[in-house]
């Protein structure tokens, strides 16, 4: 006899989206995660979102609702709520090695929002569990096998080892699967990096920047340590930030530029009355994404087949399909072949793979300056402020928005125009060819 219908292993945005959805549409389901609390997240709470606007050719509407606000998913034709009201970043600069900095603004239509990542945890939990989804926390998954018409899995709960069976299995457990190393789903990927990410988020920050994201970079920023770090606004308080490294590993580097950042570099000033309210690490693997996100009854949905990640909106979006499609392959249709048509229609590192390299472009771009060109080129943003009504701010088109404000201004000599649009039209084997190299003076 069959355990449950559905296991779905991982209960993030994508595993708990998927829980609730199947379980509201009468299926017997069982969600199990390693962590203790399903109604938190184990990452710094705040986070940003792309809403009103195309992101994985998905627009998310948004509608305040009191004091909560709906989110419609357009295209897939669902909706969630976030228990908040959500606001909106008009702002973002990118901060050089030598202090020189450029700055974008929008006036109509928020770069992006903010979420407090706890608030969306705690209102998907509570809702998968009314909807009478079991759940099993502190729980390991560290085997699956799997023969025709089912799945088992040796699950370990402070200990014990026990076997559970269920029909289809949902794999959504983030970015390092083990599920899909177990099963030899990631045969096939191509790996391109693996590198360690710190965050702080603290509370009384002195920034005199309009309320915006910063990427610092250079050298000088790390005492001579190689890396980047993005500051972003927290929903807190206004004087509440979120601070992630970008670095290599090892993984104590990440901490090590944040404490040189905070208390040493050239901004530590802001930071002489802060406290930090919240730590965590993880180590960010960046392989290509799966094309068929499914292995005999095993579905692969979030981070667990993506590049680098879906975001809390996108992973969300894969739990809804999974289980619409999930549903599906239960009653004998080709559901998992609908999810990978959706999978490679809407995530747009699936069928192109330049929108890989696209997206990690703000971070790499500066590799292709020297420190002395970036200067100038800062220096000349200065001169003429950009300010839009809206821009094209999401991960994928970022850098393209930087550089065409430089390409459009006549200071700008030829051969550094043309070498921004050999980065716009830039590729993974290009990108990839700078990951951990050094700025020259
Ligand atoms: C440093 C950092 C900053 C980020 N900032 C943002 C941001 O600002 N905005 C945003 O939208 N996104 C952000 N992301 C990305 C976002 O966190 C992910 O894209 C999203 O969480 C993916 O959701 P998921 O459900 O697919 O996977 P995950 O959220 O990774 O969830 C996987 C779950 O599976 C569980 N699990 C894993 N293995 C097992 C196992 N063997 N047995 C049992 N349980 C298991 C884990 O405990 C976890 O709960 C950030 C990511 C990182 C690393």
């Amino acid at each position: 006899m069959i355990d449950y219908d559905v296991i779905v292993v991982g209960c993030g945005p994508s595993g708990l989206m998927a829980c609730g959805e199947l379980a509201k549409r009468g299926v017997k389901v069982l969600g199990i995660d390693k962590k203790p609390q399903l109604d938190k997240n184990l990452r710094t709470v705040s986070g940003y979102c792309f809403l009103d606007q195309p992101f994985n050719n998905e627009v998310i509407r948004t509608e305040p609702n009191g004091s909560k606000t709906k989110l419609h998913y357009s295209e897939c034709g669902f909706t969630v709520e976030y228990p908040d009201s959500m606001e909106g970043v008009y702002h973002t600069y990118m901060v050089a090695d030598s202090g020189t900095y450029w700055k974008a603004s929008t006036t109509k239509k928020p770069l992006y929002h903010l979420f407090d990542a706890d608030k969306c945890f705690s209102a998907r939990f509570g809702w998968a569990h009314k909807k009478g989804v079991d759940f099993l926390t502190e729980t390991l998954v560290h085997k699956v096998a799997q023969d025709k018409n089912s799945v088992t899995v040796t699950a370990r709960t402070r200990g014990k080892d026990s076997k559970i069976t269920c029909r289809k299995l949902i794999a959504a457990d983030g970015l390092n699967s083990r599920i899909a190393r177990l099963t030899g789903a990631n045969a096939g990927r191509q790996f391109f990096a693996k590198g360690p990410t710190m965050e702080y988020e603290m509370a009384g920050v002195e920034c005199p920047f309009d309320r915006g994201d910063m990427l610092f970079f250079g050298k000088k920023n790390f005492g001579g340590m190689q890396g980047a770090l993005l500051m972003l606004p927290s929903p807190h308080t206004n004087d509440s930030f979120r601070l992630e490294t970008i670095s290599m590993l090892p993984a104590s580097n990440g901490e090590k530029l944040l404490e040189y950042f905070t208390r040493e570099g050239p901004y530590a000033h802001w930071f002489k009355n802060a406290e930090i309210i919240d730590k965590s690490g993880a180590i960010v693997d960046l392989i290509s994404p799966m094309i068929t996100p499914y292995k005999g009854n095993i579905l692969f949905v979030g981070d667990s087949a993506a590049f680098g990640e879906c975001l809390y909106q996108s992973a969300t979006m894969a739990g809804y399909m999974g289980a619409v499609c999930t549903l599906k392959e239960l009653d004998g249709k080709k559901g998992f072949e609908e999810y990978t048509r959706f999978w490679g229609d809407y995530f747009e590192w699936v069928k192109n793979s330049k929108r890989m390299a696209d997206y990690l472009k703000r971070t790499m771009f500066t590799r292709y300056f020297s420190i002395r060109e970036i200067d100038f080129l800062f220096n000349l943003s200065r001169k003429y402020p950009i300010v839009m009504e809206q821009a094209e701010a999401t991960p994928y088109d970022y850098a393209a928005m930087l550089l065409q404000s430089f390409q459009a201004m006549d200071e700008v000599p030829q051969e550094m125009k043309d070498q921004m649009q050999m980065i716009i039209d830039a590729d993974m084997a290009t990108i990839s060819s700078v990951i951990g190299k050094n700025q020259e003076a």
